[in-house]
């Protein structure tokens, strides 16, 4: 009863007051809808509907009044239970529902009750890394289920398109890009099924870049929150640069890899259109009134450099068919001084 009461305090200090908790009717409900509204969107999922809608079922529902500076539904993962505004109908299932019911999802602890990851996020007990690549994941994933569409945004003297335009849109931007280079049913099973797919697939892409990465998604996220306690003035510069370095992380460190992978002509032609399509996710930093970003110097350079290794395919091509030439060639010649001999 102490922890009870104990435990209604802290969610107080936060901001949360439990009221009512839902029916059984209300948890079906939802339930049913955050799972349909997931699988319909990740076909991938199809095969974990039933695992998904029971977690879902079980997970502690309650209406509460929720402060004005936190978001509609939380989760929180103390108790692993998800809270709704009283104003909130079961009903509508926004973004911000699936987000807050993956990180229910995703929660994973161990066999004493402490949680270890969550998706992309590994917990131990010095330190939380990749709490950024994994609320961008979570809201690309939650902004799609519900078929939001990208949308222009100019934010910190950046344009960029993003699926997500009033949560997190420079870290999803960026998200777009990785899912994009690396696919996204990985991302989307590493996310929701918190197994290793993700981090092998992210890890083998980007090798020694990959912490750096997921360093930057935490920085952008911490100032974030600087954002909403104004703590730093510079916060906009701060925030446009890492953006930018996370950006040119992620294109060369990609491109770099697959061109030292190329083996033959049609790797070329993958690579180069990949490419086109990459750059047109791409995010621009204003500068002196004009939008600018690596990307299209970058496009030059990686084109020569594949119309060079292009040349010298088709080169070794031509080599190796003399070659077959020559040796047949060569294999009628003895033939004839063979049969000469047998004469
Ligand atoms: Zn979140």
């Amino acid at each position: 009863m102490e922890a009870y009461f104990e435990h209604r305090k802290k969610l107080k200090k936060i901001g949360i007051e439990k009221t009512i908790e839902f029916t059984k009717e209300q948890k079906e409900t939802v339930a049913k809808k955050v799972t349909d509204v997931l699988i319909n969107s990740f076909p991938v999922l199809q095969e974990e509907y039933n695992n998904i809608l029971i977690k879902l079922y079980n997970c502690n529902m309650w209406y509460a009044k929720v402060n004005s500076n936190l978001s509609k539904i939380n989760y929180i993962y103390q108790n692993n239970s998800i809270y709704f505004d009283e104003g909130i109908s079961v009903n509508s299932i926004t973004d911000i529902t699936i987000h807050e019911f993956i990180h229910y999802l995703q929660d994973f602890r161990t066999t004493k009750g402490k949680l270890k990851r969550m998706g992309l996020c590994n917990l131990n007990e010095l330190s939380i890394k990749g709490l950024g690549i994994n609320e961008a994941a979570v809201q690309y994933i939650a902004s799609k289920a519900v078929k939001k569409t990208k949308t222009q945004i100019n934010k910190c003297n950046i344009t960029l398109k993003t699926i997500s335009p009033n949560y997190y849109p420079i870290m999803t931007n960026l998200i777009e890009q990785i899912i994009f280079l690396i696919g996204e049913n990985t991302v989307i099973k590493g996310v929701i099924e918190n197994n290793d797919e993700f981090n092998d697939a992210f890890f083998n892409t980007f090798e020694e870049n990959s912490q750096k990465i997921i360093n930057n998604f935490d920085e952008i996220i911490e100032l974030n929150n600087n954002i909403f306690l104004n703590k730093k003035n510079n916060y906009q510069e701060l925030l446009a640069s890492i953006y930018i370095e996370t950006q040119d992380l992620i294109m060369k460190t990609y491109f770099e890899k697959q061109y030292e992978l190329i083996e033959n002509a049609e790797e070329i032609e993958n690579i180069s259109r990949k490419f086109d399509e990459y750059i047109e996710l791409t995010g621009k930093i204003q500068i002196d009134g004009y939008y600018y970003n690596n990307c299209e110097i970058y496009r030059s350079k990686i084109k020569s450099k594949l119309d060079k290794k292009m040349i010298e395919i088709y080169a070794s091509r031509s080599k190796t068919a003399l070659t077959v030439i020559y040796s047949s060639r060569l294999s009628r010649i003895i033939q004839k001084i063979k049969s000469y001999f047998k004469v």
